[in-house]
């Protein structure tokens, strides 16, 4: 009789996988079980233009995985099986409609420079915030990898407040509730920096005028200045064969074309699940499911615990992206050349038409002007294309999950399956303008709509991309409802890990880490 493994995980995304690696170290049997053809979920590549030519399928930059704890801890582990990172000094510029850029690099005296050709009081800011950042980081770093159980935010709560006074505590708390435009209203003068930054709030759904915001142009901005940027060598895929490969070495084992169907429980305990094919399989210790919220009580049939499973059900998912792959000749022929240097580059030429652009997806719109993540890999890991060739990661934000018209007044469709080529004509369009001729060295393009990205992974609902919104009412203590946000359920034996539970969204394996150090009992 073959024996139940200690625990099983519905999905392979980064977070089961983490925890998947721990638990596996310290000695438990595991099995996962993805329905996708293969792990990973949103991080993945492929060549899905032309042969030879790489692309990540979602997440591009590994930045939070690099500097995650689970990283940290498993480093020499995860490299002998094969784990590279691709880093770069250049993080992230922005180019302007008026032609000039501006961009941080990991070198504080050549970005304080270029924000001061825009803004002597801007630059002095700058240079304070510099200065201010590795105490600021502590704090703020320190709550990010903080269980949100009551009592570990509590003591987190009193820690900063020893360590910072009563003022101190109180200003934190209030940047904490900032909204980005707020912050950087108060911080800065000049319209082009504050551009800049404000396209970070851009990646999750923090858009200008969202309070809570503030957190994410600031630390990206500071962050990208002290470490850089770091891409996985050869494709973001890097991480996930290292980390499937470890599981594999401790016994444990991966499942693809798995899709799990039910999650089994029997008297208020998780027992196992059932696949779509109908087989059984039955855990011991935990079962572990990597789902969206509303996913988590379709698979359960309900937990028993109304309120909880209303929570989940009512679970508030972001406006959706789309991304444009693209095959190149030749890097975009920037109007400022020095833009070829950087992995990311934010054609968000204002708050103004950031808040506009959330405001049109939220609404349902297709934006006229959205905000376009230029990811520009291979000008850090040549490796992903021909020699001399390159590929274009194109992130669209925000786009909405359901159509129900145009703000640019073109697309008549509200079907993404006609949309999402002529939307991708309208983003080409907006480089171009950046870029001159870019669209000429074009070798070939591939779309993914918000609906594709949901059918490849059921977690980006409505194609969003960070499995539901981040939204002060719904992180912290409530991610995903509150008193569950270290990965317990009502259900005995049963877990959530993932994008919707806190940490929430990004690679930085930040829920699977601590639901494996919470059941092993740390
Ligand atoms: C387009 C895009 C770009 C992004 N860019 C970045 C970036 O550059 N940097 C960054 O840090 N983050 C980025 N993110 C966010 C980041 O990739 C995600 O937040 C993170 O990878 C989510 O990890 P996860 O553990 O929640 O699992 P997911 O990645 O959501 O994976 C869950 C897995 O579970 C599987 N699954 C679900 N239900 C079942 C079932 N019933 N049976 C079997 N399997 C199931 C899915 O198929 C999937 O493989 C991006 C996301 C997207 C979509």
């Amino acid at each position: 009789m073959t024996r139940q493994p200690d625990a099983v995980f519905v999905g392979t995304g980064h977070n089961a996988l983490a925890c998947a690696c721990h638990l596996a170290k310290l000695g438990w049997t595991v099995e996962l079980f993805e329905q996708a053809a293969t792990p990973g979920g949103a991080v993945k590549t492929g060549e899905y233009t032309v042969p030879g030519f790489r692309h990540d399928w979602a997440a591009m930059n590994l930045s939070l995985f690099a500097g995650s704890k689970f990283h940290t801890s498993n480093a020499g582990e995860l490299a002998q099986h094969g784990l590279k990172f691709a880093p770069t000094a250049h993080p992230f510029a922005s180019a302007f409609p008026d032609g000039r850029w501006l961009g941080v690099s990991a070198n504080a005296a050549l970005t304080t420079a270029r924000l001061r050709g825009f803004s002597e009081a801007d630059a002095k800011a700058w240079s304070e915030l510099t200065a201010a950042f590795g105490g600021q980081a502590e704090q703020i770093l320190g709550l990010l990898g903080s269980p949100m159980k009551f009592r570990a935010f509590a003591s987190f709560s009193w820690k900063a407040h020893r360590k910072l006074g009563t003022s101190g505590a109180l200003d934190l708390a209030r940047f904490l509730t900032m909204s980005p435009r707020a912050w950087l209203d108060e911080t800065f003068t000049s319209p082009h920096v504050k551009a800049l930054l404000a396209a970070w709030g851009m990646h999750l759904d923090f858009a200008p005028d969202v309070a809570g915001g503030a957190v994410f142009p600031y630390l990206e901005g500071m962050a990208g200045q002290a470490f850089g940027m770091v891409l996985g060598a050869g494709g973001a895929d890097t991480m996930i064969n290292a980390m499937v490969s470890m599981i594999e070495a401790h016994g444990g084992k991966v499942h693809c074309n798995a899709d799990v169907a039910e999650i089994l429980h029997e008297g208020g305990s998780a027992t196992g699940i059932r696949l779509a094919d109908g087989r059984e399989v039955r855990a011991s210790r935990a079962v572990i499911a990597n789902v969206s919220p509303g996913a988590l009580v379709r698979l359960t049939g309900g937990t028993g615990d109304v309120g909880y499973d209303q929570k989940l059900n009512t679970f508030q998912h972001a406006p959706g992206t789309m991304m444009i792959h693209v095959a190149m000749e030749a890097l975009p022929n920037w109007t400022a050349p020095e833009l070829k240097r950087f992995a990311y580059v934010h054609l968000a030429p204002s708050m103004d038409q950031m808040a506009r652009t959330y405001a049109q997806a939220k609404a349902g719109l297709l934006p006229d002007e959205p905000v376009i993540v230029c990811g520009q890999p291979t000008v850090v890991d040549p490796s992903r294309a021909p020699d001399g060739k390159h590929v274009l990661w194109l992130q669209v934000r925000m786009v909405p999950g359901q159509i129900k018209g145009d703000a640019g007044g073109s697309i008549s469709t509200t079907d993404w399956t006609e949309a999402g080529p002529a939307m991708a004509d309208r983003v080409l369009g907006i480089l171009d303008r950046y870029a001159p001729g870019t669209s000429a060295s074009i070798l070939g393009r591939h779309v993914v709509t918000p609906d594709m990205l949901e059918a490849d992974n059921p977690n980006l609902v409505g194609g969003d991309q960070v499995c539901g919104s981040h939204h002060l009412h719904q992180h912290f203590l409530n991610r995903p409802a509150r008193g569950y946000a270290d990965g317990s359920t009502p259900l005995r034996n049963l877990f959530h890990t993932g994008a919707a539970v806190w940490p929430g969204g990004g690679t930085g394996a930040g829920s699977g880490m601590m639901l494996a150090e919470k059941l092993a009992g740390k």
